[in-house]
């Protein structure tokens, strides 16, 4: 596929505001869509997907000039597939309108909830799971009865087009829409009166996002991210933790905004741990750049920046340890890099500052664990946390005393994947959450209705005020 033509920004504002009021109108005509109407809407995004699946793995491929078909086949395929599977599965006890209790003082009177979609729904997604972070929150808007509106990554061009194609292959305008184009079409995009905006990206544009939603009064769930700390517990099993701090690392380059960040391990077992981690990074990847397992990094600028930070750790004392034989050498245009440990890591380093996001892990050392846990509370609150060991107690020390987006204990990133589970950072990692139950809500207006009976006890409350108010006043005190 060529790379696409973006449209100019004037031509992208006059569209999306057109597509925009097309949607208002459409809800406006469909306030509620049934339960059939939202499965088969989402059947046909699943239809959709398992289409263009082979287009998709190429398309962010070359996006990435290279990543591998796997990674995007698991995190951007099959997690989108299952998301579907699961609303569809549960949409019926999601929509359901719910009875809540009622005070004695309100009987025979009763309550209901009864969830309501908003209206039009903005996503703004990222470039590095491009497929999923815009068709994941799309799933729980349209479930929740929705219109969506998609702004995918300009960092990904292929991918966003192959999207914006088969979006407007399968679905009318008024149902989903994709407005592909950068930076500047996004500032425009945010400014629309959106019912909810949900935003995946960086802390500093979401900030902004935030700014311009509020001129609106949208609701806004920012998805950020961050510095996701992950803690080696002095007992824990070295064998058993470097291949999955490995993994989590590693999948798709550390281009993961739950990608452990960084890792706190007990000074004494520094040593052991670097050899652990050489273990398994080489039997993962048993080579760099000739292997296809292997993600090339999004861009030269984030190289570039990644190479920024490994000499500016260097030049501030920090040892700088490839984990492969293949070590830092890259051929000529490669845009991989591999897997390194920096060790010693300070926090004046920039790489105890900034999100990485990429394949370079600092270990910073603690004494006892109360350092670490002091270290991680001392920063901005991180998307993800992983504890690493046996000793429970400690683990629940380190659960009772952090506060982060999410958890995996024992190893990285697969509270993500578990649809039971809400998803969202807290912090300057983000606000709300979605995935499952928790994404229909986000996406829905949970209505509280009061229904009054017609021997309400409350017409004994009327004015003229006297001895009844007084008496029903004081009964009230003693049974609410
Ligand atoms: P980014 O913030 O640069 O861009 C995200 C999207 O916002 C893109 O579509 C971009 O075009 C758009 N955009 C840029 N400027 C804008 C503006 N002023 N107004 C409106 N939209 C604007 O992020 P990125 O580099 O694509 O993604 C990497 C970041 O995303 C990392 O920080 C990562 O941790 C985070 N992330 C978070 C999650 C999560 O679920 N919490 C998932 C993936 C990535």
């Amino acid at each position: 596929m060529n790379a696409p033509l973006a449209p100019t920004p004037e031509l992208a504002l006059l569209l999306m505001r057109e597509a925009f009021d097309r949607q208002r109108t459409a809800f406006a005509q469909e306030i509620n869509p049934s339960r059939e109407v939202r499965l088969e809407r989402l059947a046909r995004l699943s239809a959709m997907t398992e289409r263009i699946a082979p287009a998709i793995e190429r398309a962010i491929s070359e996006d990435f000039s290279h990543r591998s078909v796997h990674v995007t086949r698991l995190a951007d395929v099959m997690m989108v597939q299952t998301a579907i599977r699961h609303a569809r599965r549960h949409l019926k006890e999601w929509m359901k309108v719910r009875r809540a209790p009622t005070s004695v003082a309100f009987m025979p009177g009763y309550n209901r909830v009864m969830p309501q979609p908003l209206g039009v729904v903005g996503v703004v997604s990222p470039w590095n799971y491009p497929y999923q972070l815009a068709m994941g929150p799309t799933i729980a808007a349209i479930g929740a009865g929705n219109r969506v509106m998609i702004k995918p990554s300009e960092l990904t061009p292929r991918l966003s087009e192959l999207m914006r194609e088969a979006i407007a292959a399968d679905f009318s305008p008024e149902e989903i829409t994709v407005i592909t184009g950068g930076a500047d079409v996004g500032t425009a995009f945010v400014s629309l009166p959106f019912d909810h905006l949900l935003f995946t990206g960086s802390t500093g544009v979401g900030r902004q996002v935030a700014i311009a939603a509020a001129a609106n009064l949208t609701p806004v769930t920012l998805e950020l991210g961050g510095k996701s700390p992950a803690i080696v517990n002095p007992d824990a099993d070295l064998e058993e933790v470097a291949p999955r701090l490995a993994m989590g690392k590693l999948f798709n380059s550390g281009q993961t905004c739950i990608a452990p960040d960084y890792v706190a391990v007990q000074r004494h077992g520094v040593d052991a741990f670097v050899g652990a981690m050489r273990r398994a990074v080489q039997k993962q990847y048993p080579s760099i750049a000739a292997n296809p397992d292997y993600t090339a990094i999004i861009s030269e600028r984030h190289l570039a920046r990644l190479q920024a930070l490994l000499d500016d750790a260097e030049s501030r004392g920090a040892l700088i340890v490839p984990l492969h034989p293949e070590g830092l050498a890259r051929a000529p245009g490669s845009r991989k890099l591999a897997p390194t440990l920096v060790l010693n890591a300070t926090e004046q380093m920039r790489i105890m500052q900034e999100e990485i996001f990429g394949p370079l892990l600092p270990v910073m050392a603690y004494e006892r664990l109360d350092e670490a846990i002091a270290y991680v509370n001392r920063h901005e609150r991180p998307l993800a946390l992983y504890w690493f060991g046996r000793n429970a107690a400690d683990r629940d020390r380190v659960l009772a005393r952090t506060i982060s987006g999410g958890v995996t204990v024992n190893d990285c990133m697969w509270h993500f994947g578990q649809e039971e589970l809400p998803f969202g950072g807290v912090g300057a990692s983000g606000m709300g959450a979605y995935h499952g139950a928790y994404g229909f809500r986000t996406f829905s207006k949970d209505k509280p209705v009061f229904h009054q009976s017609r021997f309400a006890g409350t017409r004994l409350m009327f004015p003229p005020y006297g001895r009844t108010f007084d008496r029903m006043a004081g009964l009230l005190k003693r049974i609410t």
